[in-house]
């Protein structure tokens, strides 16, 4: 029976147990809202989601509709099987108080590494369990000569992604609270999340 979706409040992260052939699903309910994402094997949680050998295997830095998220492994963790966003990234990594000082010379107290740290602790996990993230609902183009960098994704409210799990996977991520670019609409708003 399908559950509840349930709240991630603005700037909150959430994490969850998707059991292997489970679907999760986050739903960028009000638009232009980055969703930060780490996974692991739920059973061998020091086997963690690697975006190299994603991007390696697919041939492409974007993420999208079946696209498969591979362990340091090579064990694939989630599939996704229902994109209505079209294109996220997974080469920029999170928002931490090192990288605003760095990108916008701004001292901040919030940031998806600050959540991720947060969430990581319920499982007896910490700051060496955080990888580079898929970040959902966020645009960041590569253009030709290999510039980079966030841009408006102007997403429509209610836009989705569908993971199927490929086996037990620990999901944890970030509804982030960056405000020093436009990932999130300089507005950062509450997402959803379920799992059926
Ligand atoms: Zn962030």
């Amino acid at each position: 029976m399908p559950n509840q979706p349930m709240i991630v409040d603005a700037k909150q992260p959430w994490s969850g147990l998707v059991k292997r052939g489970q679907v999760l699903t986050i739903k960028d309910t009000h638009g232009q809202q980055a969703v930060d994402f780490l996974c692991y094997n739920a059973d061998n949680t020091a086997d963690r989601y690697s975006a190299t050998n994603t991007v390696k295997v697919q041939g492409n830095v974007y993420v999208g509709n079946g696209t498969v998220l591979y362990a340091d492994s090579g064990k694939p963790l989630l599939t996704v099987i229902e994109d209505t966003a079209g294109r996220h990234d997974t080469i920029y990594g999170c928002c931490s108080n090192p990288n605003n000082k760095l990108r916008y010379d701004v001292e901040t107290t919030e940031s998806c590494y600050t959540n991720f740290t947060q969430e990581l602790q319920k499982y007896g996990m910490d700051v060496t369990s955080i990888v580079p993230n898929v970040n959902w609902f966020m645009s960041v183009p590569v253009l030709g000569d290999g510039s980079a960098g966030v841009a408006e994704a102007a997403l429509k409210p209610g836009s989705y992604v569908k993971l199927r799990a490929e086996c037990n996977v620990l999901a944890v991520l970030s509804n982030c609270p960056q405000m020093h670019n436009p990932c999130n609409g300089y507005d950062p708003t509450p997402i959803e999340v379920w799992i059926d």
